[in-house]
């Protein structure tokens, strides 16, 4: 267990001071300033180390050898032990009232369960958001299913209602609906998009992998599809190594979702028989493994600060930022909270006095500045979606037209204007300085533009 002390007062408050590699007399305002103008590529450096994600603590350490030491590790009924434990501190942290919770070891096999579990199979249509991480469509994809991508609003890279209308009508025996929160920025339609899928009895799979703790007008993000799914990898909010975390309140999603990958227990009501119970139904392992669990656990505990950390170092980037002529700050309406996933600023072409973007992007690292550009683009564009492979596994249906480049323009246009800045989650105290000469590297390099 986890002693009084540990669970209350931070052992060594981590987020308070700079990385161990890091040495305090370097993030003096004159000594960053000058290690960005002697050195860019180091003051470059010295930001990736300032931003790296996860933070791993002493808490954190203690937790996992304290579990080590007493396991058990192997938990076979997620509704038990730390699997339960976590299931039921995520929701009290986030606010998030839903029925029934689930861990599983990734977001991919929880989404893959999840869709099985609404009963998306061979040949069923899914609409889906076709700019996102794949895995938020690729399961369904693998259970035979024909994704129809749905384009994003090229400003936000959210989903749009009208989009997802427009969609439905067009192809009306489309089953499922995939939508992601892109960048931890909440879909602002998200509550109208469920709705419609309701309406329709049509099932919404919630991809909340990029925005845990992120709500609108008050309602955490993962309360709004029949099925919710986190992933706690390592790069995401609440890192487990690997992991992920299912929600829904229909009881027998629930159970479906059990039977896909979690054999092995006695479950309260039917199906649950003897033979059952030693196979499942999906034949899938899809356990979360404790010490996932239990990291996942000690992280959650500092979310709060991660997300308020996160959200005041990019408030004080966007404000130094905010007369700079070509970029701007598309913000979501005040009652919606992003969780700062990623941070990115719309490049507007016309305050570049005729300079393209990449161009822009080289001479600002050049002056030392941690930024980027957006390589990605919409689903179509990955070789999965654009021709049939020559593979025992490939899924997509032959009888189906294949994407090409000129679809998804939105998400395209998205991606080109995207000037991608850092994340910063340690406290505004120990990288404010390194922040505002950031902001000092964008104005000096103004008349250095191509
Ligand atoms: C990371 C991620 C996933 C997959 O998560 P895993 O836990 O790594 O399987 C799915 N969807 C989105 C949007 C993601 O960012």
């Amino acid at each position: 267990m986890i002693s009084a002390r540990s669970a209350t007062k931070p052992l060594d408050d981590e987020l308070a001071r700079p990385p161990r590699d890091v040495g305090p007399a370097e993030l003096q305002p004159i000594r960053l300033r000058e290690l960005a103008e002697r050195d860019p590529a180091a003051f470059r450096r010295l930001c990736a180390r300032l931003s790296r994600w996860p933070i791993i603590t002493a808490e954190d350490e203690l937790a996992l050898t304290e579990y080590i030491r007493s396991g058990p590790m192997s938990v076979i009924d997620p509704g038990q032990g730390v699997s339960g434990e976590l299931l039921k501190e995520f929701q009290r942290r986030l606010g998030l009232r839903r029925s029934y919770g689930l861990t599983v070891n990734s977001a991919t096999n929880g989404l893959h369960a999840a869709y099985r579990a609404v009963g998306v199979g061979p040949g069923v249509l899914v609409a889906a958001i076709g700019y996102t991480f794949h895995a938020t469509v690729t399961p369904a994809l693998d259970l035979g299913a024909h994704p129809i991508l749905m384009d994003v609003d090229p400003v936000t890279g959210n989903l749009r209602y009208e989009e997802v209308l427009r969609t439905l009508d067009a192809h009306p025996d489309v089953q499922a609906i995939g939508l992601n929160h892109n960048w931890g920025v909440p879909c602002a339609d998200i509550g109208r998009i469920a709705e419609l899928a309701r309406s329709r009895g049509i099932p919404l799979i919630e991809d909340c992998s990029h925005a845990h703790g992120a709500s609108v007008d008050g309602i955490p993000v993962g309360g709004f599809g029949t099925v919710s799914v986190f992933s706690m990898q390592s790069k995401k909010l609440v890192p487990g190594g690997e992991g992920g975390l299912c929600f829904t309140d229909d009881a027998a999603l629930h159970a479906a979702m059990l039977l896909v990958g979690h054999y092995g227990f006695e479950r309260p009501g039917p199906p649950n028989d003897e033979s059952l119970q030693q196979t499942g139904l999906g034949g899938l392992q899809n356990r979360i493994h404790p010490l996932a669990a239990v990291l996942a656990l000690s992280q959650l505990r500092r979310l709060d600060r991660v997300l308020r950390n996160r959200e005041e170092n990019a408030a004080r980037l966007r404000e130094a930022l905010r007369d700079v002529p070509y970029l701007s700050f598309p913000e979501p309406p005040a009652a919606h909270r992003t969780s700062y996933y990623a941070f990115r600023a719309r490049f507007e072409p016309e305050g570049a006095d005729g300079a393209a973007l990449v161009d822009v992007v080289a001479t600002l690292r050049r002056a030392g500045a941690p930024v980027g550009l957006d390589r990605g683009g919409p689903l179509s564009r990955k070789t999965i979606y654009r021709k049939q492979i020559d593979s025992p596994i490939s899924r997509l249906d032959p009888a189906r037209p294949l994407y090409t480049d000129r679809d998804l323009p939105n998400a395209t246009e998205f991606c080109r204007r995207s000037i991608i800045l850092p994340v910063f989650s340690r406290d505004p105290a120990v990288v404010g300085d390194a922040i505002d000469v950031i902001a000092d590297l964008f104005h000096a390099s103004r008349k250095a533009l191509p």
